[in-house]
């Protein structure tokens, strides 16, 4: 398949910027990873229309090239061998807020808006429904894709509908959440739908309500999290009835390392990518991890942070534990 084709053709049609054999470490948290074939950072939700375009022109079928929205990538960990395929940004363009005016609680923001942002203007416009999100740093599309949530929430909650650009059909397609199948940290959406914007619908609330809760999520992040440099939240997902972090932490893995990524010595669901650490190191990280907890508790843990593009098989010995 010829994806440099396609970003050429792509440029040629495109408002936006489309850069081939971009770095993609630099659009994400954690800081790791290779390059893409191709980044493509539309400059309205409309610029989207000439990526099928783009790829019918290259003789490449819109339904088969290799795609991946990214917003702000905190829940992502590229290959440091990369992503053969096309990464589609979404960048300031697509960032902005409608809705909360003469008492309407109906809001709609772009996909790349980013969360915490959302959560400030609900807040100041005394609308509750979003203040979770304030300590997640992602945007309104990668928060609809994993369903994000926190301190009992999730977008689940009040999201309406989404608006998606659909590449195998080339056209937009309004969606009512119910049939987006939110679950724990997941959706029905697939790579070929990129959300560009979003519904919610909010409750009204007093203002110093929202700000206290706000706060007090904030508050809990700072004392029991790291920042969000070089890690990407959560690194599995919680199973039934238990937290990953217990489960990590009872397994005496707080402060283990593998190369250079490292379980956090805060949090131990956790994993911080040290100076030199590859995405590899995260993997391997990531894997050994998992052996261990299964070993020791027979729980399979299942990692909530996406990796992407081709990784090698757990290798066979790890750094010991600290
Ligand atoms: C310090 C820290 C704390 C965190 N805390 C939480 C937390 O409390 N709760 C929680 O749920 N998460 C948390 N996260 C993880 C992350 O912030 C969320 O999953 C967030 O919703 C991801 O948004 P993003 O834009 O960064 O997504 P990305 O990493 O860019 O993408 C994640 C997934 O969404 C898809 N995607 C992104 N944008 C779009 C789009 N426009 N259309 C379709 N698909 C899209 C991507 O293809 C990918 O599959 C945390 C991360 C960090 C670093």
């Amino acid at each position: 398949m010829n994806l440099r084709t396609v970003g050429e053709r792509l440029r040629e049609l495109a408002d936006g910027e489309v850069a081939l054999e971009r770095s993609l470490a630099p659009l994400t948290t954690y800081r790791v990873g290779g390059s893409a074939a191709v980044v493509f950072e539309p400059a309205s939700a409309q610029d989207l229309l000439h990526l099928p375009t783009a790829c019918i022109s290259a003789g490449v079928d819109p339904a088969e090239v290799p795609v991946l929205p990214l917003g702000r990538g905190s829940n992502t960990v590229f290959s440091d061998r990369g992503f053969d395929g096309i990464v589609i940004r979404m960048g300031p363009s697509l960032s902005w807020i409608r809705g909360g005016q003469d008492d309407s609680t109906r809001v709609a923001a772009g996909a790349a808006t980013s969360l915490p942002f959302l959560a400030n203007w609900a807040a100041r416009r005394s609308l509750s429904g979003l203040e979770f999100t304030v300590g997640i740093p992602g945007s309104v599309g990668g928060g609809v894709r994993m369903n994000a949530g926190a301190h009992g929430g999730a977008v689940a909650d009040t999201l309406t509908s989404v608006e998606v650009f659909d590449i195998a059909a080339g056209a937009f397609i309004g969606i009512p959440a119910r049939e987006l199948a939110l679950d724990y940290r997941r959706s029905a959406l697939s790579e070929k739908q990129v959300v560009v914007a979003a519904a919610f619908e909010l409750l009204p609330d007093e203002g110093h309500a929202v700000r206290a809760r706000m706060e007090s999520y904030r508050k809990h992040r700072a004392e029991t999290q790291p920042g969000a440099l070089q890690n990407a939240g959560s690194t599995f997902k919680n199973p039934p009835g238990d937290a990953a972090g217990r489960l990590v932490e009872a397994a005496g893995l707080k402060g283990h390392r593998v190369g250079a990524a490292q379980v956090s010595d805060l949090h131990a669901n956790f994993f911080i990518a040290s100076p030199g650490a590859t995405a590899q190191d995260v993997f391997d990280l990531v894997q050994d991890v998992r052996r261990r907890v299964l070993d020791r508790f027979g729980v399979e843990l299942e990692p909530e942070v996406r990796f992407v593009g081709p990784f090698d098989s757990p290798v066979a010995s790890v750094g010991a534990a600290r």
